[in-house]
Parts: C-alpha cells; structure tokens; sequence
C-alpha cells in the first residue's frame, strides 16, 4: 500500500502519518522525491482499515498496489513519467539519442568525440571514466581526471553527460563535476547498496538491465532507487545473455512494450551492447524505435579502430550521422520525432 503525501503537508502533518502507520503496527518507508512525497507500508496491510489514513491531514490519497514494484508501476501511474535531463525530456514523444565513447580515453579524443555526437545531431553524450571490465589486465578506465576531460569537452557543445557509477564512494565526485546522468550498468544492476545510495540523490539514473535479469528483477531493482527517493529512473535494455553465440547478447525486442506496458517510467535500448558488432547496431537501434523505445544509448568514437574499449561496436562519426537520418524515419512512421 501506498500513501500520497499532499505537496502542502507540513513536516509536523508528514510526522503524525508516520506515527499513526506505526501505531497499526506498519512501517513506513518515506520516498521524498523532488517533485512529491510518498509513503510506502512495509507489514501486513490488512491491519489498516478503510478511511483510517485517508482522514489525516497529510494524506492526498490512499493507493492498494498489488504488484511488488511499487513506485515505478503503471498501477501506481497511469500516464507516461517524463524524466527531464537538463530540460531534455525522455519518456514524451520525442526520442532522445545518447551517443559517444565506450570510454573516456583523452582530452582530445573527448573534444573530437563530442564535435561528432553533436554534428549527427545526439542531444547526450556518454562516456565511462571507470570501466567494469571483465579481466582485471585490461583498461580500467581513467578515473576522476576522465570526468574533467568528459566535462569540457561536452560543455562545449551543451551536451549534458552520462558516465557509469561503479562504486558508492564515487558518488561525491559526480556530484562535484556535475554528472547529468548516473548510469548503473548491467553488472551492478542488483548492486542493492550502490542502488540505495543513488536513491538519495536527485540525479536522473539510467538503469540498465542485468544481463541475466528477468523483467520483474529489472523492475525491483528501480524500486529499490525510488524508494529511496529518486523518482527519475530510466530503464535500458542492453541485451541478455542466451545460449546464442554469433554475436555479443541478444536485444530483448520484446521487453521494450512489456516494460511500457508495467512502468510509467521511459525505457530506452542500447543496441551497441547488445550486438556487439557496428553493422548490428543499425537495425537494433531501428527495432527498439519501432517497438516503442524513448531513446538509444549509442558507442561512437571519432576512430573506431583506435578506441580502447569496445572497438568493435563503436560507429564512426559518418556512421553516427547516416544512422541518425534513418533513424529519424523510423520514429515519423510510429509517430514519434526524432
Ligand atoms: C557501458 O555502457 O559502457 C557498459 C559497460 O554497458 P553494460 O553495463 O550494458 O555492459
Ligand atoms: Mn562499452
């Protein structure tokens, strides 16, 4: 069960709620995101009779929810949630590509990077400063100097950023560079404290889906953040892993309308990790806007050959930009705009 907190609610009105949920022997779990407040009930709810919450003065509305994902659900919220990155919103009718490095390398790859995502036409760029490889031999990432280098070079060209978070004590220094996007990558996705800890900040979060999660886990995990919180939750499918072996994950298509269809928050797709190779990225990124995708997060490099990470997969800019042209006639076709 879940309680609406009225905007106007005086912190003293919020108090005597919580205690009067305590006192039918729930506990409250508050969720004071930017934009409002709500209260969720942890125990066993058929100790709170009809009427008994609606009449104190705090309470908007009294919601039952059925599904175990509370916040995040349709039930919850019927009309689609936008989440607004710098006044660029994901979740309406326009879709929004996020396009740049696997990882941030230089300063000049950076600068030349940004120049190619902007000129395609991108309105985000992305770029890992610390990387989760598999082998710990390879690249890491180049840490908190890769930020700097992340923030000039897409300061440049307005374009806000989006950089993976690994770890909790790191969160003081996105804060500190002004990080527009935190993404939570696919092996952190139940990375249940990382998950409680950027639910306190008021920092939009794209969460993308663990390569062996279900649907339901994915969903959980998001909970887990606006529980805590932080309302401002984007789900990216990046592919799964299956017993297929041809190419790097497979694109769960079918998870893009099941997740509209359960959340009232944007899904957007990440065809470069799902496919792996740059000539999939094309048609994946053209499958996850005809099923109904809000955006795409996208690798590109200014030399794709050259990239430290993930080479293979990255676009070049001329690719970027054709991509972008037909990208934009697949979203005219379902009525979207690109
Ligand atoms: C990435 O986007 O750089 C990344 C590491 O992706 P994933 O977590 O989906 O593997
Ligand atoms: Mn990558």
């Amino acid at each position: 069960m879940i309680v609406i907190v009225k905007p106007e609610a005086s912190a003293a009105q919020l108090e005597q709620l919580l205690n009067r949920i305590r006192e039918l022997g729930l506990t409250p779990m508050v969720s004071q995101g930017a934009e409002r407040t709500v209260v969720g009930l942890i125990g066993d709810e058929r100790l709170v009779s009809d009427g008994v919450l609606e009449s104190l003065p705090a309470v908007e509305q009294v919601m039952p929810i059925l599904k175990p994902y509370k916040l995040v659900s349709r039930e919850f919220k019927k009309t689609d949630s936008i989440v607004e990155v710098r006044g660029i919103p994901f979740g309406g009718p326009e879709i929004q590509v996020i396009a740049g490095p696997c990882s941030v390398e230089t300063a000049e790859q950076m600068r030349r990077a940004a120049a190619a995502v902007r000129a395609a036409g991108c309105r985000l760029m992305r770029g890992g400063a610390f990387k989760p490889r598999t082998s710990p031999y390879t690249f890491q990432g180049v840490g908190d100097e890769g930020l700097d280098f992340f923030r000039e070079a897409a300061d440049a060209y307005d374009l806000p950023i989006v950089t993976e978070l690994m770890d909790v004590r790191k969160i003081d220094v996105f804060l500190e560079k002004r990080v527009d996007v935190i993404q939570i990558g696919t092996r952190n996705m139940q990375n249940f404290d990382l998950l409680k800890e950027v639910g306190r900040l008021n920092v939009p979060v794209i969460l993308k889906r663990g390569m062996s999660a279900t649907i339901k886990e994915w969903l959980m995990a998001a909970e887990y953040i606006a529980a805590h919180g932080n309302h401002r939750i984007i789900f990216a499918e990046r592919g799964i892993r299956t017993f297929e072996t041809q190419y790097r994950n497979v694109l769960d298509v079918t998870a893009i309308p099941v997740l509209k269809k359960e959340t009232h928050l944007p899904v957007i797709v990440d065809p470069s990790h799902a496919g792996g190779k740059a000539a999939l990225v094309a048609p994946l990124a053209k499958a996850a806007i005809a099923a109904g995708a809000d955006g795409l997060l996208i690798e590109s490099h200014p030399c794709p050959e050259e990239a430290w990470c993930d080479a293979d997969q990255a676009l070049s800019p001329e690719q970027l930009t054709q991509l972008m042209g037909e990208l934009r006639r697949v979203a005219e076709a379902v009525g979207r705009t690109l």
